[in-house]
């Protein structure tokens, strides 16, 4: 296909703009003035229009196909919760605006930290945190302030297993604590004795993804949060991934004090893309005295208005956070109701549950004691025997359509391919996903260099992705000519 620059053709004007008819100035300075020609392709306004839309069907993304990336939730989220958000009276306002100009807001904020608390079991939540990230740093910060207040500031340790998801061990760097490795055991699950051995006087929190990355619910999860709270520790559930839990079992009736929610994985904002997010943060009442600033209240006349909590350890952001990702999830939450929610958990469950039945029998699966919860782990070792890597069956994927899963994570897996078909999609793509996986499995026995040679469908072939990373130009450069 001919690039826009090669379609070029001289004086060919895609436009019709009216004829100027006020005196013709410039306010830019001579010295900036163009001199030349720009430079721009010359084409008609359909070539125009072809090209970005061409663009846009290069990149891949869950509009366009199934994106079973575990430990991500790229789920389809119904447009019509952005043309909510996008309301001219929700949108439209300014921070700056005085409370009763932000009523509506604010009593969407309210109620939407209400729903949180009891979507997860807890009495005081933040909706400032703009990502998973700082979220789990916010309830870091709620746990040190309180160890603070009762002089317990030397605590500088989290717990943390061997399957955390990265930004764990991050935001925890962030929050000034060192961080101490729990073992999984042969279950895949926390090692109860490994953690009461290293649970002590200086734990700040244990922090845990449950389910975890293997996508299973850690069955001792009581005895897990006991063994902590009796060292003086406090527990923080990561609930990035709470399509798995939703109506269905709730963090505060597990042992924990604090845990985070990505809206922009669960709750109606497409995660991905590097676009705006949530990550609030519900807790104890215990906790919440510390809770950043602001915080929403409702007045005696049943007005709302911005407070502060008296022992608040601070800003997060300037502002509130990102409305209009709380905006879609609180239309979400209210879309779908109690009943709803828990149908979201429901799906997920058994579409990963029928996923991985179908591809048992070719692939390895570690850990596969039994259900999994919204997702699951399967190692490319067998395929590996045939010189085929589990990257390599990550890019013919691509091949056939699919994105791939998340691979190489976690890591206690080899040749991990962690896979989450998210509660949005049918019969007919979790079949057609399957037979891929089938098919590839196939190659590997009988052709395995259409694996290793993979992708060629795909509009550039193999990347080194790496060198991909840090340099943005994937594409040869076009020769003096073109
Ligand atoms: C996505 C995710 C995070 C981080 O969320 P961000 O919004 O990307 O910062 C943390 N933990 C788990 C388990 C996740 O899946």
């Amino acid at each position: 296909m001919k690039t826009i620059f090669e379609m070029s053709s001289p004086d060919r004007i895609g436009s019709s703009l009216p004829l100027l008819d006020v005196p013709a100035s410039s306010s830019v300075p001579p010295n900036l003035e163009r001199s030349g020609k720009i430079g721009l392709p010359e084409v008609t306004e359909g070539q125009v229009m072809r090209h970005f839309v061409n663009l846009s069907t290069m990149n891949y993304h869950v509009d366009k196909g199934m994106y079973p990336l575990g430990s991500c939730t790229m789920k389809y989220n119904p447009k019509h919760f952005e043309n909510l958000a996008r309301l001219s009276g929700l949108s439209g306002i300014h921070p700056l605006v005085p409370e009763a100009m932000a009523a509506g807001t604010l009593e969407i904020m309210y109620k939407l930290e209400g729903f949180l608390c009891e979507i997860t079991g807890f009495e005081g939540a933040s909706l400032q945190p703009a990502a998973g990230a700082q979220g789990e740093f916010c309830g870091l910060m709620l746990i040190k302030s309180y160890l603070e207040s009762i002089g317990e500031k030397h605590r500088n340790e989290v717990l943390m297993p061997d399957s955390a998801h990265g930004t764990n061990p991050a935001t925890s760097t962030l929050a000034d604590c060192v961080i101490i490795g729990v073992k999984s055991n042969e279950f895949g699950e926390v090692d109860p004795d490994d953690l009461r051995e290293k649970a002590g006087p200086n734990t700040v929190a244990f922090m845990l993804t449950n389910p975890n990355t293997l996508g299973l619910f850690e069955s001792r999860i009581e005895e897990l949060t006991s063994i902590v709270h009796e060292a003086g520790g406090f527990n923080y559930m990561d609930g990035a991934n709470m399509n798995a839990l939703l109506g269905v079992a709730r963090p505060g009736d597990m042992g924990f004090d604090v845990c985070h929610l990505n809206l922009h994985k669960t709750f109606a904002t497409p995660h991905g893309g590097g676009g705006p997010g949530a990550g609030p943060v519900t807790c104890t009442a215990e906790l919440a005295q510390f809770l950043p600033e602001p915080v929403v209240i409702q007045n005696e006349d049943g007005s709302y208005s911005l407070s502060k909590k008296q022992n608040s350890f601070g800003r997060l952001l300037a502002f509130y956070g990102n409305t209009g990702v709380l905006y879609k999830a609180f239309a979400y939450i209210r879309t779908l109701g109690a009943a709803g929610l828990r149908e979201v958990t429901e799906n997920a469950l058994i579409n990963a549950n029928y996923l991985k039945a179908r591809l048992e029998e070719y692939f390895d699966i570690p850990f596969n004691n039994g259900p999994c919860m919204h997702e699951f782990v399967l190692s490319g070792d067998r395929q590996a025997e045939k010189g085929v890597k589990t990257l390599d069956m990550a890019k013919r994927l691509l091949d056939y359509g699919f994105h791939a899963p998340t691979v190489y994570f976690p890591l206690i897996v080899h040749e991990a391919m962690m896979i989450e078909p998210t509660e949005t999609e049918g019969l007919e793509d979790l079949d057609a996903f399957a037979e891929a996986m089938i098919s590839i499995s196939k190659e590997c026995d009988e052709k395995p260099y259409l694996v290793t040679d993979a992708p060629v469908n795909t509009p550039v072939l193999r990347l080194n992705e790496v060198q991909a990373v840090k340099e943005l130009c994937i594409v040869e450069p076009l020769d003096e000519e073109g």
